[in-house]
């Protein structure tokens, strides 16, 4: 299943994250991809907004993981940039398929502790604050969410 979506504002993409933050769950893997700027940081800060998270949601690039314990569902957001050509184990399989919904940036640096069941965001710079967005799923604990996203409306 597949449904995209052309934003004109950074707002409009915090929206779209703010929408399918009511269909997370525990244990949910979020997958984004895309270039630097693309936008990816930006969504999860409207997920945070929908799951009720106060603090901002910083670009985790650094420290590679920030956790977000404060809103209705624990938010784990790990940018796996730097580790990039890293085989090392620093334990973040604890938090995938954990007791909150996981958003990963650069998941194809950890490709071996990214499960099949997985929600694939593609975020793509069409110049200016244009962004397409392509949500995608095989899995079908996702399609309610996109189905969900077919009657929303930005
Ligand atoms: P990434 O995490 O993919 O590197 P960020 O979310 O950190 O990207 O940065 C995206 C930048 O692009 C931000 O400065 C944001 O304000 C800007 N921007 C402009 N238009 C959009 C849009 N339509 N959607 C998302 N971000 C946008
Ligand atoms: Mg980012």
């Amino acid at each position: 299943m597949r449904i995209e979506f052309n934003t004109i504002s950074s707002e409009q993409t915090k929206a779209l994250g703010e929408f399918v933050s009511s269909f997370f769950t525990a244990g949910d893997v979020v997958l984004l991809k895309g270039d630097l700027g693309a936008g990816k940081t930006t969504f999860v800060g409207g997920v945070a907004k929908g799951l009720e998270i106060k603090e901002d949601v910083i670009s985790p690039t650094f420290n590679i993981m920030k956790c977000y314990f404060k809103g209705k569902l624990p938010m784990y957001h790990i940018d796996a940039y730097r580790l990039e050509n890293m085989s090392i184990e620093i334990g973040l399989d604890e938090y995938i398929e954990g007791d909150g919904v996981c958003l990963i940036e650069w998941p194809q640096y950890i490709l071996p502790l990214i499960p099949d069941d997985h929600l694939d965001i593609t975020l793509l710079n069409k110049g200016d604050n244009h962004r397409h967005i392509v949500f995608e799923s095989d899995s079908t604990h996702f399609s309610e969410l996109i189905e969900g996203l077919r009657r929303f409306s930005l």
